[in-house]
This record gives C-alpha cells, sequence and structure tokens, in this order.
C-alpha cells in the first residue's frame, strides 16, 4: 500500500507523523472519508470544498490547492490500482511545541489513505440497524461547529461506545437543545406518511455529502423532503428511518431505545432510495 505524504508517495511503514504534530497532541486537524467507485471518486468535488471549508474554519493553512488535492486524491488511488475503496484524506496542523498556540507549529501534513472499507456487516444492509439514544450530545455549535469535519471526535466516540455497550452499531445524538441531531457517523432521515424528514444544519449536524445527495436524489423521484427540526417522539412514531454517510451509504435503522420503527423492517421508500443511490454510486441516475 501506497500512502501519499506531502506531495509523495511512501510505503505505509514509512508514512509516519511527529509525536509533536498537533492532530496527534490535540485533534488538531481536519479530514473527509471518501469513495472510490469503479476506479472513479464519488463527489470528490463536494468533499474538496467542505475539507476546504472546514480547515478555514479552524484557521489551517492547507499548503496545496484545492486542484493540487483533487490530482493527489485521484494520484493516489491510481497508485494503489483501487477500484472500489474508501480514501481518507487528513491534514494534521503540523508538529509545533507543548502548548496550544498555533504560531508555534509549522508544516501541516497532508496524509492520503487509500483502501477498503466495510463498515457494517452485510447482511445487516438487509435487515437494518438497531440505535440507541446516546447520553453523549452532539457538539454545542457554539463549542465547535459540527459543521467542521475535525480531528475530534471524542464525543462521537463516547456515544458510539453506549451504542455498542447496548449491542447497537450506531447511536443517536441529540443536540444541545435536546433535538435530534444525526448519529456518531451518519446523518438520519425517517418517513411519515410518505413525507422524508431529516434534521436542518441548524440542528448541530455535520452536513453529509450522503444526506444531500439522498435529499436531490428524493426530490428527483418525487418525493416531498423536508429539513426539519426532529424530536424522538418524531423517530418513535416514524414509518421507516435510515442512515448516511459516505462509509455506511444508506442504510434502514429499524428500532430506536427497544422500539421498533415501522413495524421492525427496512421500509419502501428506504429500499427505494438504497437502490436509487447505488445506482448513483455505479454512474447511472
Ligand atoms: N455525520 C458525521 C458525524 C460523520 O462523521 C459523517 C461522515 N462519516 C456523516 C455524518 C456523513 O457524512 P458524509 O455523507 O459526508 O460522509
Amino acid at each position: 500500500m501506497k500512502i501519499y505524504m506531502n506531495g509523495n508517495l511512501v510505503p505505509k511503514e514509512q508514512a509516519v507523523v511527529s509525536v509533536f504534530d498537533h492532530g496527534l497532541l490535540y485533534g488538531d486537524g481536519v479530514f473527509e472519508g471518501i469513495r472510490v467507485y469503479g476506479g472513479k471518486v464519488f463527489l470528490l468535488d463536494q468533499h474538496i470544498t467542505r475539507l476546504y471549508e472546514s480547515a478555514r474554519a479552524i484557521r489551517l493553512d492547507i499548503p496545496n490547492s484545492p486542484e493540487e488535492m483533487t490530482a493527489a486524491v485521484e494520484q493516489t488511488v491510481a497508485a494503489n490500482q483501487l477500484t472500489d475503496g474508501y480514501i481518507r484524506l487528513v491534514i494534521t496542523r503540523g508538529a509545533g511545541s507543548l502548548g496550544l498556540d498555533i504560531q508555534q507549529t509549522s508544516n501541516p501534513q497532508t496524509i492520503i489513505i487509500a483502501d477498503t472499507i466495510s463498515l457494517y456487516p452485510q447482511e445487516l444492509y438487509e435487515k437494518g440497524l438497531k440505535l440507541i439514544t446516546a447520553s453523549t450530545i452532539r457538539n454545542h455549535p457554539q463549542a465547535l461547529s459540527p459543521q467542521i469535519k475535525s480531528l475530534n471526535y471524542l464525543n462521537n466516540i463516547l456515544a458510539k461506545i453506549e451504542g455498542t455497550d447496548a449491542d447497537c452499531l450506531e447511536a443517536l445524538m441529540m443536540n444541545h437543545k435536546g433535538e435530534v441531531a444525526e448519529c456518531t457517523g451518519d446523518n438520519i432521515f425517517i418517513v411519515k406518511n410518505g413525507i422524508l424528514k431529516t434534521p436542518s444544519t441548524d440542528s448541530g449536524i455535520l452536513e453529509g455529502i450522503t444526506r444531500n445527495a439522498v435529499i436531490s436524489l428524493a426530490r428527483q423521484a418525487g418525493l416531498t423532503v423536508e429539513e426539519v427540526t426532529l424530536t424522538r417522539h418524531d423517530l418513535y412514531v416514524s414509518d421507516e428511518c435510515f442512515l448516511t454517510g459516505s462509509a455506511a451509504e444508506v442504510i434502514a435503522a429499524i428500532s430506536l431505545d427497544g422500539r421498533p420503527i415501522g413495524n421492525g423492517t427496512p421500509g419502501p421508500i428506504t429500499k427505494d432510495l438504497k437502490k436509487r443511490y447505488e445506482k448513483l454510486t455505479q454512474g447511472k441516475s
């Protein structure tokens, strides 16, 4: 495996960062998780845009231009002969002193890993996932905007632990107002009376690229889509529920806190949108 590091493709054993890197010391950096389907990088422009916006929000100057970064991603995919897989693009603040001051850091590190991924067991794509509500809330927007895809995932990790402790592979996170935000690594949708609903970006979520693609697909299919405030009650009484993410793709959620959603199996609109998303990833829409 060849890893892209700051302009060079190096064997993975040589792909190392300093122990003084603020990405390691403080989670000071940003990242993207991107898919490759049929040798093509999926929705790359949107991931590059979000990466640069995340970096800008934390005052991290990425040394390369977006065009150079796009080329670097494609070069890494080609060097690893990856036709279907997952790319992790990471920018760290770089090595610095043992203090928070970004002025004491230099050389942000650009790392691109091209590998494979299977986030959930294949059978769960047929059966659906069980969810619990985590007590750990999503980032308070006034502490750290959830729109920033930063290397700081600790509260999502704590929520994920609550999920796995309860035998659930995903956990629902609420926002600071007690409204539904998203899951630890996926956005959430429900279907109620034929209408597709998902928390709005004001609900304190990462604006998922898969979320936005699914909203477009649903509208093209003639569905009404509402980006709204959702409560846990809305989820409990919904007809269908599913999650979206670059790694997860589209996967049904069939229960929340032990309560079945709908009839406890993936619903028809979920199945249809999952198929449409698969077509899109294969370059057919
Ligand atoms: N929410 C969170 C917290 C995430 O980390 C992710 C990405 N894993 C998503 C949503 C989904 O975003 P995308 O569709 O852009 O991968």
